[in-house]
């Protein structure tokens, strides 16, 4: 039996349009748009239409929050006609200027992402959390390792880690003495052990404030995939983070699987199957690999949080697939049949996906 993973404690908990985060909720999935912003006669601005229909290709795959970036002034009114027709709710991100932010409240936006010490000054973050505040959205303050404020990057006594966990410290303390407390924060890097160290400080730090995670600039998707999983999977199961995003240089629908991925992985929330399927040796007398990805794919399909092995002989498979909600131990070019820990009949090779997914569609 493996160790169960710590309760997260609980942090006050924020809502994002209809979405909690934090307090306890599980953690919510989010991902941001990658639309380039069209020309419409007077320069560049934000693609109503483009980022509306990648909204919903996220919202397909399950992503539960979406992030939008409004990059010029120009653009607030076309947020809030992304904001009005998506059926996510949306986080307007914003950087450098206040005014963007303001109108991005006063237009719909679900909350607001800031890194107060890019806006221009304190009073000008001040502006934003009384915008915030009148429309009752949260803000996140997004630290990042590449836009450190001046005094506090240029600090020699402390590390990169407690750099980035001070900066967000000193901005949660702003914000409650102005008496917002609708917050979260982040603090990422592009480093994985900066990031898992900078976040267990804020969380040892500030226990009551939601966190939301993510490994930054994490790479194309293999390499983003691994250090996200090393990050964001060593935080999770210490019971660090409320809301999460996986950063890929890639299409974004690509991040959602591998958030739900890390979830599972650490057992903090299933909603997808998990394919168990060996190596194979030389004792493996089936084509293995073709029909565990073959179940894989279809896997793909299913939205239960269902156990399935695929398993190449009779070392560990009839244990593994007796484990599983149902599961394959192979023989020479057949396999015995298992579900609900039971053995149920022997099965040509030919036929373990059909008879995987006959079983399956029953569970
Ligand atoms: Fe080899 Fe059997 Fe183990 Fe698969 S289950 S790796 S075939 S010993």
């Amino acid at each position: 039996m493996a160790e169960k993973v710590p309760a997260r404690a609980l942090t006050r908990p924020i809502m994002v349009g209809s979405v909690k985060i934090g307090g306890g909720a599980p953690v919510v999935v989010q991902s941001m748009t990658s639309v380039p912003m069209i020309d419409a006669g007077e320069g560049p601005v934000l693609d109503v239409e483009g980022n509306l229909a990648q909204i919903e290709r996220l919202a397909a795959v399950g992503c539960e929050v979406v992030r939008v970036a409004i990059p010029n002034r120009a653009s607030i009114a076309r947020f809030g006609e992304v904001v009005a027709a998506s059926s996510l709710p949306v986080i307007a991100d914003v950087h450098f200027d206040h005014e963007i932010a303001i109108g991005a409240a006063e237009c719909g936006a679900a909350a607001l992402r800031i890194n107060p010490g890019n806006i221009g000054s304190m009073q000008r973050v001040d502006a934003v959390i009384d915008a915030a505040g009148h429309a009752g959205i949260p803000i996140r303050i997004g630290v990042n390792a590449g836009s450190l404020d001046n005094a506090i990057a240029e600090r020699t006594d402390l590390n990169q880690p407690q750099k980035l966990a001070l900066s967000a410290s000193q901005f949660v303390e702003h914000f409650q003495q102005r008496g917002f407390e609708d917050i979260c924060i982040s603090a990422k890097s592009h480093d994985v052990m900066t990031t898992v160290a900078a976040y267990r400080q804020l969380s040892r730090e500030l226990p009551q404030v939601p966190l939301h995670i993510g490994v930054t600039e994490a790479g194309t998707t293999q390499q983003g995939t691994i250090k996200s999983a090393a990050g964001l999977g060593m935080l999770l199961a210490e019971g660090i983070g409320d809301t999460l995003r996986v950063s890929l240089t890639a299409d974004p629908t690509e991040e959602i699987p591998v958030a739900f991925g890390i979830l599972s992985a650490v057992d903090v929330r299933r909603l997808s199957p998990e394919l168990i399927s060996c190596p194979t040796c030389s004792r493996c007398q089936v084509n293995l690999i073709d029909i565990a990805t073959e179940v894989s794919s279809r896997l793909n399909q299913v939205k239960k949080p269902l156990k399935v092995a695929v398993m190449g002989c009779v070392v560990n498979g009839p244990g593994e697939a007796a484990d599983a909600d149902c599961g394959v131990a192979c023989g020479k070019d057949c396999a015995v049949l298992f579900a609900h820990g039971k053995q149920l009949r022997k099965i040509s090779a030919a036929h373990i996906a059909d008879e995987l997914f006959a079983l399956i569609d029953e569970m």
